[in-house]
């Protein structure tokens, strides 16, 4: 009686600690990977990417424009925004390969593994297609609805290379979205070639 009471003690002491972890690695608003999770899965991913030898896409997503919707419909109407981008990007990421976290803000960073530059982009130019007819409204962006930006680039990992390097080349395609009129994706190929929707 008495051994059984303490395993069970144990049991609650652990399943308590592993709700804690999950809950310190889970972002409160969206309910998805925050960004102490993407920290730590980030490395882990590429790594195995490298053993495995798989290409790795990254990609960085953000609302367009979304300073101006929170100015005009308020910052509680801009949390359920994000929710539903978030959502509505967790529908198309189903695998168990795939990730999605939110890195801040109305920012998102995505990893896949497996897929050629054409199908990890293909698959973003889906979520930005869903998000668009969520029919979300908007004014003064660049469609009468909320939309989004992505950029990615995918590579074929090997050891010495940085996963920083292609972080970076990530957000520059995200940026290059931004400057060719938002609501796109532009990627970045295992050639260094750049193209978008
Ligand atoms: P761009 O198209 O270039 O991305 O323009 P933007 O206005 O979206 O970009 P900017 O980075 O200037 O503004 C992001 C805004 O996102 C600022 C802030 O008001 C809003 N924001 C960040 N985090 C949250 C959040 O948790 N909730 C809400 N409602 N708004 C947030
Ligand atoms: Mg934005
Ligand atoms: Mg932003």
């Amino acid at each position: 009686m008495i051994v059984k009471a303490r395993v069970n003690t144990h049991i609650k002491l652990y399943q308590y600690r592993k709700q804690v972890e999950y809950q310190s690695m889970t972002d409160q608003l969206t309910g998805i990977a925050n960004r102490r999770r993407y920290e730590r899965v980030s490395e882990q991913k590429w790594q195995e990417a490298i053993r495995l030898r798989v290409p790795f896409s990254i990609c960085m997503m953000d609302i367009d424009h979304f300073k101006k919707y929170n100015d005009t419909f308020g910052h509680p109407a801009g949390d359920t925004v994000i929710t539903a981008v978030s959502a509505t990007a967790g529908r198309y990421l189903r695998r168990n390969t795939d990730f999605l976290a939110r890195y801040g803000g109305e920012e998102f960073v995505v990893f896949m593994m497996g897929d050629s530059s054409r199908q990890a982009f293909e698959q973003m130019c889906r979520v930005r297609r869903a998000v668009e007819e969520l029919h979300i409204p908007h004014s003064g962006s660049v469609s009468e609805w909320v939309t989004i930006s992505a950029g990615g680039t995918t590579v074929l990992p090997k050891r010495g290379y940085s996963f920083d390097t292609f972080l970076k080349i990530a957000d520059t395609m995200l940026y290059d979205a931004k400057r060719f009129g938002r609501n796109r994706v532009v990627w970045n190929d295992e050639n260094m070639r750049q193209f978008s929707e």
